[in-house]
């Protein structure tokens, strides 16, 4: 399997990933949202918006989509493959839970406290690897992890360290949550700790911490780091798009562009009753969708001085290298010759 990855349409080689955005959702819905039966998923209506969502991603020059959904938060992969057989879009989407604080905890909780949650976790995440979900036959190309505000519980602990184990035997990437950007640093040790390979590691909403030092402190880890919130401003402890942008420039500049990657996090589509934003939140969340980055922030970053090189490097080689492509080759026999790692 090596040189491929697993979307919704099956393996795919990835050097043919292209330009990728790495943390998106096509759907979501907190933990719950099955409970207001008022509101079921209209599929055709999910499936009408994934399409626009996909050929707007595509109009940019996008070829791949990481839908980073937990299991726990509506993840639904079949309708993932309808949009994605409809666009010709790759699609790449997630097994794992969701942070403690916004997940489903009270299942694998309940399993902890007979002692049998580690090993029942373990065999969720390689059955899907292997087999597919359910009996859909579809499988996830990367696991999703998550930790809240400023500490990691013992409950998405436990995640991290079975999701290393995994990600050690099967070589599948990792992406995770952090919470305000806070913990990014935390998260990238204790996945190198437990044997997770920092190379398939990208640290999420890192962009939600404009401290240039606490980036330093998780990038020195090896892993990625995820400027992938853009548009999701002024709320969620989320920074404004212009105060990242200025973060994201100072890293470029101190030599960081092979380790940052980019996307907006967006929701598309909400299962449950659709959130009603108050008047003064929807003018912030304006720029909250898959054009974001190519209309607002790379002219942006382009009149900071950074490089179209660099772009590419962010928006296509990293993606490539998380998933094992020609360009972490490349990458390893540069750092061999420079004696760098
Ligand atoms: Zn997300």
């Amino acid at each position: 399997m090596s040189g491929t990855v697993n979307t919704v349409l099956g393996p795919v080689a990835v050097d043919s990933l292209g330009k990728t955005l790495m943390h998106e959702h096509f759907f979501f819905g907190y933990a719950g949202h099955t409970g207001n039966t008022k509101y079921p998923i209209d599929r055709d209506e999910a499936i009408r918006v994934g399409i626009e969502v996909a050929d707007k991603a595509k109009q940019h020059g996008v070829k791949t989509i990481v839908d980073a959904t937990p299991n726990d938060s509506g993840r639904d992969p079949v309708l993932l493959k309808e949009i994605a057989e409809r666009t010709g879009l790759h699609i790449i989407f997630s097994t794992g839970y969701y942070y403690e604080g916004e997940g489903a905890p009270a299942y694998f909780k309940f399993k902890q406290g007979l002692g049998t949650a580690e090993d029942e976790l373990y065999e969720l995440y390689m059955d899907e690897i292997q087999n597919g979900v359910g009996n859909t036959g579809l499988k996830p190309g990367v696991i999703k992890l998550g930790t809240g505000k400023d500490a990691i519980t013992d409950y998405e602990r436990m995640f991290f360290k079975v999701a290393a184990r995994v990600q050690k035997e099967t070589g599948i990437s990792i992406i995770t949550h952090t919470q305000e950007g806070t913990m990014g640093p935390e998260q990238a040790k204790l996945l190198v700790s437990e044997g997770a390979d920092p190379n398939r590691i990208l640290i999420g909403h890192m962009d939600g911490n404009t401290d240039i030092r606490y980036h330093l402190r998780t990038l020195e880890q090896g892993v990625y780091v995820g400027f992938d919130r853009f548009g999701l401003q002024g709320f969620v402890g989320a920074p404004m798009d212009k105060d990242r942008i200025g973060t994201l420039i100072g890293l470029i500049g101190l030599g960081y562009a092979d380790q940052i990657m980019m996307a907006h996090d967006t929701v598309n589509c909400w299962l449950g009753k659709p959130p009603e934003w108050p008047k003064e939140m929807q003018k912030l969340i304006t720029n909250w969708h898959v054009g974001n980055i190519f209309e607002n922030i790379v002219p942006a970053l382009r009149e900071g001085g950074v490089t179209a090189e660099q772009i590419e490097q962010i928006l296509v080689k990293n993606p490539n290298r998380i998933f094992g492509g020609s360009e972490s080759l490349k990458a390893r026999n540069k750092n061999k010759a420079s004696g760098v790692r």
